[in-house]
């Protein structure tokens, strides 16, 4: 769980700590050495990040409280819902009510709910995903940074604007120092607690990778997901090793002729068990498909939704299929708004307590109101685009993506605008925006 409200350690027990936050209890992995019952320490991703003084603890705890509880106030009363009272549709109401109860969502149930089309029974969907949402993850919402670290791409995936179809694109490359630079704005000005490193495949070697993030875990406290496509084994392991903690690799599709064609020269299986050796070492796992593929099928997304959960994701990604002009797949159509939420609902019901769910960007690309819609269908994660301007437009994997010109300050605001009107807790962007005295601008 994602708090980066400074919380109280309750039980140290081998790597696993018990954290108190105005008596919510959560568990977090921890990697510190003497840490002890007592102490005050941030913790993100489920992993605790750092130790803070008591001090600055106390201070900051002072600034929260009203808050919390305000928030979670916000949300009881927005997510109230009785499925059982529901007389619109019965299948639905007893879906929610065996999942509520522990039940795994069978195939069948996971196709009728994305096969709902009648404007009630999907106000019904969406709500009882939030429901879901709201039971087993309560109000807290993970807000991650990104930070697109280049743009070069060594693959023909025949959708993506970045692979190397695209001859028209202007490439870059960060250099050490400015990926450097871009993780201490991220992390002592903006307070985010967890950043994603993305680039092409490719783009830079392993030891390179490895050498940014020793630096970056030796110059700060922050939780590190690595985006990189497939770098194997050894290459996980040597991330590993410098202190990356999660991954970020999307399946794309569980169907594998499907992921031939759209991925030339590239067989699923070798993501698969690039995504489960990762797994294996320890590495949080983010994942999940495109939703709309040319040829795609229900029982495609249904496989996809299984599958997420199949590799232990903690956060599952399920964004729209938009093409690039410059690529092969480019007169393929999106699919609308409605498929995208019905598929996070299912997603919410799939894995209703293990993951969190993302509203992607790309999402927020297809629909202005794709966050605030996503959020209240069953997610309670979202991503902030920290990449400096002057690259951000040149990591062009679709068109026009959202966000593209923002400054980091106007997406917080925004972010922290709308996660305050549903009652939920932007508890990644401590330091900067929630901080005491800014706590009083939510
Ligand atoms: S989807 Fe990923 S691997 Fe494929 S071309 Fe784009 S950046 Fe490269």
């Amino acid at each position: 769980m994602c708090y980066a409200i400074p919380g109280k350690v309750e039980s140290v027990e081998a790597q696993m700590v018990v954290v108190d936050y105005f008596g919510e209890k959560k568990k977090a992995r921890n990697e510190l050495p003497n840490l002890a019952v007592g102490d005050y320490v941030y913790a993100q991703g489920g992993y605790v990040i750092t130790k803070v003084s008591k001090q600055e603890a106390e201070e900051s705890l002072s600034g929260w409280k009203e808050l919390f509880f305000s928030l979670k106030d916000t949300d009881d009363q927005l997510v109230f819902f009785a499925p059982e009272n529901s007389a619109v549709d019965r299948r639905v109401a007893r879906i929610v009510k065996e999942v509520s109860q522990g039940k795994e969502i069978s195939p069948d149930e996971l196709k009728y709910l994305i096969q709902l089309s009648d404007e009630s029974q999907l106000d019904i969907l969406f709500k009882s995903a939030n429901f879901l949402r709201h039971k087993y993850h309560g109000n807290a919402c993970c807000v991650h940074g990104i930070i697109e670290i280049s743009n070069n791409c060594r693959k023909q995936c025949g959708y993506c604007g970045i692979s190397i179809y695209n001859r028209q694109l202007k490439r870059y490359r960060m250099s050490k120092p400015e990926i450097i630079a871009a993780v201490e704005e991220a992390v002592n000005k903006y307070g985010f607690k967890a950043l994603i490193l993305q680039s092409g495949e490719g783009a830079y070697s392993v030891a390179e990778l490895a050498d940014i993030i020793k630096q970056i875990k030796q110059d700060f406290s922050v939780l590190i997901f690595i985006s990189f496509g497939e770098i194997g084994q050894q290459g996980l392991a040597e991330l590993y090793q410098a202190g990356a903690r999660g991954l970020l690799m999307r399946f794309e599709t569980s169907n594998p002729d499907l992921y031939r064609k759209i991925h030339p020269g590239q067989e699923l299986d070798s993501r698969l068990e690039e995504i489960r050796q990762a797994y294996q070492m320890g590495y949080l796992i983010i994942t999940g498909a495109l939703i709309g593929l040319p040829a795609q099928t229900d029982n495609d997304i249904i496989n996809d939704i299984l599958l997420a959960r199949t590799l232990n994701a903690e956060m599952f990604s399920f964004g729209p299929f938009i093409a690039h002009a410059q690529t092969p797949l480019a007169a393929a159509v999106p699919p609308a708004e409605e498929k995208v939420l019905k598929v996070l609902a299912a997603a919410r019901f799939a894995a209703a307590r293990e993951a969190k769910i993302l509203v992607t960007t790309g999402f927020e690309t297809l629909s202005s109101r794709a966050r605030q819609k996503g959020l209240v269908s069953g997610g309670n994660s979202v991503m902030l685009n920290v990449t400096p301007l002057r690259y951000r437009g040149f990591y062009a994997i679709y068109p026009n993506r959202a966000h593209e010109s923002e400054t980091v300050p106007e997406q917080i605001d925004e972010t922290v605008k709308l996660l305050k009107s549903l009652g939920r807790a932007p508890t990644d962007l401590g330091v900067g925006v929630v901080k005491q005295k800014e706590a009083s601008k939510l």
